[in-house]
């Protein structure tokens, strides 16, 4: 990693003996169509008048030589009006956020540019929104997350590529390292804790001391506390989405950050276990692409607890009224288990005691008991998708008058057609006719 940072710096040196680093955008190797942006992006802002950075994650991605197609950029002036030009130059569509001077454009082609008026930020109060001035870029750098996180790289043609870097983010990123940019960091924003366990794992990085240090205490005096659930749940949302989350769920155990969220909440052997589990069961090709995979991380994290605990998670993560679905159906897990754990169950019983389950919760399931995987596998390959033949029409036509009956039959049917018992339109069309019968005796 380090090789590859040093590899394409060029130092020269300003006026005033500062050593100041301009990489090479055009020699990286990112997407020839967000370098030819990147310095779409600089020209216009030569046009306009401002100077114009890549601040956040792409800088740092940049760097590190990871891929990050996430373009963030802060202008010295306005921001809004700025974004406008810009957006009517490349035929794209702007929204403006005025409260906060910032602005998304959308381009034809899908890219999608955040662009900010460099500002200032001043924490009233720990875990509540800053007030914003605008300001230059030395401070819209300070008022980031890490010292990696507050790297820019200039655009304008005249400094195409230089690496703008106060804090000394560079130089961490070459020795791995995550640290605040200032000791009130995780008072002002005890988000950051759980933000610097993601990019600790992600990048393979420690912690550093002090910083860590600050971390425990701001756990330690309850910060997390005074912070929304809908920002809590939203970074632990994107922890759980990391390519393998459990590191990271770990560390954040360790941290007391996860205690934090719940004194009951915390990764333990069994969350080892069936996180490496689910694991496997990703790499198998039964898993529907669409599958929210950080839903069933989230899942075997809130297994072990009590019902009412899991649900006191829910709340605090403000989740989804479909993921607080999927939780809630936890309850049933064991028992659902226990049942399905008889050889000699008819795929009719298979299928009526999982169709009521989310995908997610069915698939955790078969992480926590192999045994019974198959049979998961098999409700979810095969019999989920089973119908009948036959229809409430089918019904109508042999005169069983319409009503609740009708799903019952033609659930008698499903199930005969399940177990094999019959096999075509004509034979379900009879079976029908004798539940009718029978019904009627
Ligand atoms: P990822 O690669 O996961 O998207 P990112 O660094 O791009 O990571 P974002 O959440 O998109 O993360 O934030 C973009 C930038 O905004 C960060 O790099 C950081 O500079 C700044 N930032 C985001 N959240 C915070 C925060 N809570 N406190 C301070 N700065 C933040």
């Amino acid at each position: 990693m380090e090789r590859t940072i040093g590899s394409s710096l060029r130092k020269q040196k300003t006026g005033n003996l500062e050593l100041v680093e301009v990489i090479d955008l055009d020699g990286r190797k990112f997407p020839p169509r967000l370098k030819s942006l990147l310095k779409k992006i600089g020209e216009a802002a030569d046009e306009f008048g401002v100077n114009v950075y890549l601040v956040g994650g792409l800088p740092r991605d940049i760097l590190l030589g990871q891929p990050n197609l996430d373009v963030d950029i802060v202008v010295e002036g306005d921001g809004i009006a700025f974004a406008k030009q810009f957006s009517r130059q490349e035929r794209g569509e702007v929204k403006p956020h005025k409260q906060f001077q910032t602005a998304i454009v959308v381009l034809p082609r899908g890219f999608k540019i955040d662009v900010a008026t460099a500002r200032t930020e001043r924490y009233e109060k720990p875990g509540a929104l800053p007030t914003v001035e605008v300001s230059g870029i030395k401070d819209d750098l300070y008022r980031r997350d890490f010292t990696i996180n507050s790297i820019a790289i200039q655009l304008n043609r005249r400094c195409y590529g230089k690496v703008i870097d106060y804090f000394g983010g560079h130089q961490d990123l070459k020795a791995g390292i995550i640290r605040v940019l200032h000791q009130l960091s995780f008072v002002d924003d005890p988000m950051r804790t759980i933000r610097a366990v993601r990019f600790e794992q992600r990048y393979g990085f420690n912690i550093e001391q002090k910083t860590e240090r600050l971390l425990r205490e701001a756990i330690q005096a309850g910060l997390l506390d005074k912070v929304s659930s809908e920002r809590i749940g939203k970074e632990i949302t994107l922890i759980l989405k990391e390519k393998d989350p459990l590191p990271a769920v770990k560390r954040l155990s360790e941290l007391g950050i996860l205690g934090a969220i719940h004194p009951q909440l915390r990764a333990d052997r069994q969350t080892e276990v069936l996180f490496f589990e689910l694991g496997k069961i990703f790499s198998s090709t039964a898993v529907p692409r669409h599958l929210h995979r950080w839903v069933l991380y989230l899942l075997a994290l809130l297994y072990p607890l009590s019902p009412e605990v899991r649900k006191q998670v829910a709340e605090r993560l403000a989740l989804s009224k479909k993921v607080r679905d999927c939780v809630s159906k936890l309850e049933t897990v064991e028992e659902k288990i226990r049942l399905l754990d008889d050889p000699s169950l008819k795929p009719s019983r298979v299928y009526f005691s999982l169709r009521n389950l989310p995908t997610e919760v069915l698939l955790l399931m078969a992480a926590r008991a192999k045994p019974i995987s198959n049979r998961i596998f098999l409700y979810l390959e095969k019999l989920k998708t089973a119908r009948t033949e036959i229809s409430g029409e089918e019904l109508k036509q042999i005169g069983i008058p319409s009503g609740p009956i009708f799903q019952k039959i033609l659930d008698m049917v499903l199930a005969a057609r399940l177990d094999g018992e019959v096999d075509s339109k004509q034979e379900e069309l009879k079976l029908a006719e004798e539940i009718w019968r029978e019904a009627n005796r």
